[in-house]
Formats: structure tokens, sequence, C-alpha cells
């Protein structure tokens, strides 16, 4: 049978209500690309992988929640959708409900969303707004709206979110033969490393796989489930986890303990550095956000923390490149112009 997107491939698996009609852009099948250079880098002895859910159809792991949350919306009638957003639930909400025919309006924090996303929402017909104030602030007006009027809600507290999310990890193993010792990943607003940690949980009861432990990071400047409490005034360049207050911030703090792994916050330069590592030595372009699991995993070996030895490490890189040129192209000097002439050319090249 040709692939046909997470829910069909993975449906026996999944807790959808049978209404549920699936609307589909081929989600998921996503990679899982050894990064061997990238290992060496960080003292070598063992097995690392990247899982690039940049490659989703709208350029996220989101996706894969999307496809889950708006099928059973559109099953049982629903006209419309509706998220807050930091930029790639938008995109992608937008993408689904393109493709399911009916309307999308996304909330996000004003100035506060990465180029590549507000293009891709807008791309897809959202109609979008933005809100003076933070994700955290966008979040409660449409919990309150969805509440009140026919808008279904498709934010990660929407549980079919998570069903379709846990595919990762059924993926994972699907391709390793059974889970790896540590997964590293970035933490937002926390629905990614519950959805992973259900996803191992039920293979791991079904067909003895294996538990991974779960390394989740943060941003130093929006960690709030590191310093345990809320942050006000969340800061990073990682827009994709820049969230004061998690969602799923319990749940996530359970996962990782259950695990035997932990949350831990990086900074900003060792996010930067590491999407670049990742793009310079194993041609990978993710956005920030999306390095920061890696980031994670090399501060802690660095530190003496955690001994990777033999052990077989998968990094979820969440978000493609693309989403936030922006991001690269800050760091980057003027461009080298030369006229059209081939020594002109060699001045500069040879
Ligand atoms: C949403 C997102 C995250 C954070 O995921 P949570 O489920 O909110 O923890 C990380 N990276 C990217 C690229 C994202 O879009």
């Amino acid at each position: 049978m040709p692939y046909a997107g997470v829910i069909p491939r993975y449906r026996e698996w999944l807790d959808l209500p049978d209404h549920t009609q699936t609307i589909s852009l081929l989600e998921g099948d996503t990679p899982l690309v050894p990064v061997p250079r990238l290992a060496e880098q960080m003292g070598g002895g063992f097995r690392l992988f990247v899982k690039y859910e940049g490659l989703n159809p709208s350029g996220s792991f989101k996706d894969r929640g999307m496809t889950a949350a708006v099928s059973e919306a559109v099953g049982r009638g629903a006209k419309a959708v509706i998220c807050a957003s930091t930029g790639n639930t938008a995109a992608s909400a937008a993408a689904y409900a393109a493709r399911a025919g009916v309307k999308s309006v996304v909330l996000i924090p004003e100035g506060k969303v990465a180029l590549g996303k507000l293009a891709g929402a807008l791309a897809y017909g959202a109609q979008v707004v933005q809100v003076e104030g933070s994700f955290d602030d966008a979040l409660r007006l449409v919990v309150e709206i969805s509440r009140k009027h026919p808008l279904a809600l498709v934010n990660s507290i929407n549980p079919y979110r998570l069903e379709g999310q846990k595919t990762a990890a059924f993926e994972i193993c699907d391709t390793l033969g059974h889970a790896p010792d540590w997964l590293c990943l970035p933490v937002g607003n926390a629905g990614n490393i519950t959805a992973y940690w259900m996803g191992f949980r039920q293979y791991h009861e079904a067909k003895g796989t294996g538990l991974p432990k779960l390394l989740g990071v943060q941003a130093a400047g929006a960690a709030p489930l590191v310093l345990g409490h809320p942050v006000e005034h969340p800061e990073t360049v990682a827009t994709a986890i820049r969230i004061g207050r998690p969602a799923r911030g319990e749940q996530a703090l359970e996962a990782a303990q259950q695990s035997g792994g932990r949350i831990i916050a990086v900074s900003d330069d060792e996010i930067l550095a590491m999407q670049r590592l990742l793009a310079e030595e194993e041609g990978l372009w993710v956005e920030p956000a999306s390095a920061a699991g890696l980031a994670g995993l090399a501060a802690e070996i660095r530190a003496g923390r955690f001994d990777p030895k033999d052990k077989t490490i998968v990094a979820v890189c969440t978000g493609h490149g693309l989403k936030d040129p922006d991001a690269v192209l800050r760091r980057t000097p003027e461009l080298i112009t030369v006229p059209p002439r081939l020594d002109a050319l060699e001045a500069v090249v040879i």
C-alpha cells in the first residue's frame, strides 16, 4: 500500500474517535539521519541520530498532531479551527484546514513569530491575528473564545494532537528495532515530550521495545520547568520554545522523571552554535529551537553529567531552518559582490 500518512499507518495505536475522518498531507515517515561527525565533535564513542521533523509537509513536527486534531474536528462537523501559536502550529493548522476545506484562525504574539512561519500561515489562507502580548496571552484567549463559539481548538491541549504526535516515537522504534537509550528534544509548551513518552510506553508495553531516558531542553530565558515557576516575560532566539507557562508542564516533568531523565536549560549562544554546527558539519539546517535538544546533550557531556559511551541517542530536530531565515542572515557579514569577470571571481575564490 502506498504511504498515506500517520493516521492510516498507526490507526490501531491511536485513541481517536470513530467519527474521525482522515485529513492528511502524508505527514510523518521522516528520516532518522545518522550524524557521526557531530557525535565525534561531542567526544565520540556513541551512535547519534537526528529525527528530522523539519521534513514534514508544513516544515515541522506539528503536522503529526494537526492531522489528528483536524481529522477529529472535521469528522464531527467542525467548520473552523483556531489556535494560538509561536508560528509552527499556525502554519500547520492553516495547511490542514486548507486541505479539509474549513476556515482557520491563528493568534500569534505580536512581532515574535519567525518570518517563514508567518508567511506559511498566510500562504495557506489562515486569518492571522496578532495579539499585543505573549504566546501565553494568545493561548488564554483561544481557550476562552472556543468555549463560547463553534471554533475547534487545535492547540496541544487538544488531546488528539498528542495522539498524532506520539507516532514519531513509533517510527523511531520501527526504524531502530528498539527504543534509543536517550531521546533529546526541545521543550516549549511541553506537548511533544509528553507525546513521545506516551508513544514509547505504549510500544514498550505491547512489543517490549524498551524505554529511552528523556532529556528535555528549554532555553535559559524561557525555562519555567527548570526554574520551577512560570516565566512572565520569556525571551529567546528560539521562538518556538519562547513559552513561560507550558500547558503540559506537569506531564513533561513527570515524563522526564519517570524515564530517569531530566529537563535542563541551555543559553541562546549554545543553541545558535549547535544550529550552525549541525548545518556546517552534517548538512542539516534546522530552526534555532530545533537545535536545543542537541545543544543540551553537548552541554551535559561537556560537564561530565552524562556518559554517552556505546549509547544510541536520538535528537529530535523539530522544524526546518527555512522557517527562520533571519536567524542565519543576522550573523552573516555582507555578501561579496564582483563584476562579471573571471579575474575578479578568481581574486575572491581561489
Ligand atoms: C512547537 C515546537 C517546539 C516545542 O514543542 P512543545 O510541544 O511545545 O514542547 C519545538 N520546536 C519547534 C520547531 C516547534 O515548532
